[in-house]
């Protein structure tokens, strides 16, 4: 199958549409015709050179959503016509993690090789020409065509709008994850989400849904703060004008109960700790670069708070994309006020601008076919 996709020759280069070849579904694999696809910050971390996933020749995109247009041998879960988003990852299903249902924390072979998009047998489902490309997260969902693993797609109801639903791919299951999988925040707890791009914004509305009743969202930005009251933010602090620490504890004095740092950096995920209460806990959702120092004071941590990692909100796609979806479509998961602009691929400049520039919650990709 012929299909123009997003191509990153190179890290520190331009992407560039490209006419490229994805191979037939083989067994256990499904082509997918995408109808939407989010820019999420990892795209930008694959062309400035700080992606830790991504194998170059890159096909660019992996939040994406589309419809089944052909499956391979054995495939009985789907059927071509089936609309689907496309998840993040597939379990091993054999490592130590695996097998104790801990699916989220999978770190075996297959998984990692899928992850820069390799097949088992070495070779990848994208080619241009003799050169093999490799599909970002397995995936490659800035083209019109992809192929994926079956067990990567999952099956959404057809009602559903999908230019919405693809975000529910990577930046709201990660934000959202965090929240209700990996800190697991329960009615009437009190919630600081630090950093309110696409995945702090889905943290502030996961612990919407989740019952939180005082949401503190901070970022530099008003319209980001704006944004965040929209998806339920009950206080905003504008750190360029009030500290952090100040504008905290004008609200809660003792610290909150889960304090969410959701921009990378280790001296705020320091800060965000020392900000919970006396057990509390912080999540590190931000990603700060390798090596990167937590600078952690002991008192705050004799005090039984905890300070967690999160890899992509401890999300299992088969439970967390059909749930999302529903929350969507019943008007409690809002994901339109998170689409900043939405663009044809031949548009793809501007989102990839945007993103640099922090501009937009996300900028959507759509495709006419
Ligand atoms: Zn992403
Ligand atoms: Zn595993």
């Amino acid at each position: 199958m012929q299909s123009t996709a997003l191509i990153l020759r190179e890290p520190g280069r331009a992407p560039v549409l490209e006419t490229v070849t994805v191979a037939d579904p083989g067994p256990g694999e499904v082509l997918v015709r995408l109808a939407a696809s989010g820019v999420c910050g990892s795209e930008g971390h694959a062309v400035h050179g700080r992606s830790a996933v991504a194998r170059y020749p890159s096909v660019l995109g992996h939040e994406g959503a589309g419809v089944v247009v052909e499956v391979g041998a054995g495939v009985t879960t789907l059927a071509p016509g089936d609309h689907v988003v496309l998840a993040l990852y597939v379990p091993c299903r054999a490592c130590r993690q695996c097998v104790r249902g801990d699916f989220h924390h999978c770190v075996g072979e297959s998984r990692r090789l899928n992850t820069m998009g390799v097949r088992s047998d070495g070779m990848t489902r994208f080619r241009s020409g003799e050169d093999q490309l490799f599909p970002l997260m397995g995936l490659g969902t800035l083209s019109e065509y992809t192929n994926v693993r079956a067990e990567q797609a999952v099956r959404v109801p057809a009602d559903i709008a999908l230019h919405a639903l693809c975000l529910v791919g990577c930046g709201v299951t990660t934000g959202f994850g965090a929240v209700v999988n990996t800190a697991g925040v329960s009615v009437g707890d009190t919630a600081l989400v630090v950093g309110c791009g696409g995945v702090g914004l889905n943290a502030v509305q996961g612990a919407r849904l989740a019952g939180a009743t005082t949401i503190i969202a901070a970022d530099t930005q008003a319209s980001k703060l704006t944004l965040a009251q929209q998806m339920g933010a009950t206080h905003v602090i504008d750190v360029t004008s009030t500290s952090l620490e100040e504008g905290v504890r004008a609200v809660i004095p003792d610290g909150v109960d889960y304090a969410f740092e959701v921009v990378g950096n280790g001296d705020l995920v320091a800060q965000c700790l020392g900000l919970t209460r006396v057990g509390g806990m912080c999540v590190m959702v931000g990603a700060p670069p390798p090596g990167a120092i937590i600078p952690a004071r002991r008192e705050a941590l004799m005090m039984e708070r905890r300070l967690v990692g999160c890899r992509g909100g401890s999300n299992i796609p088969q439970r967390d994309i059909p749930r999302l979806a529903e929350l969507y479509s019943s008007g409690r998961l809002l994901l339109d006020p998170l689409i900043g602009k939405r663009l044809p691929l031949s548009g793809f400049a501007e989102a990839f601008e945007a993103l640099d520039h922090a501009e937009v919650a996300r900028s959507v990709i759509t495709f006419d076919s």
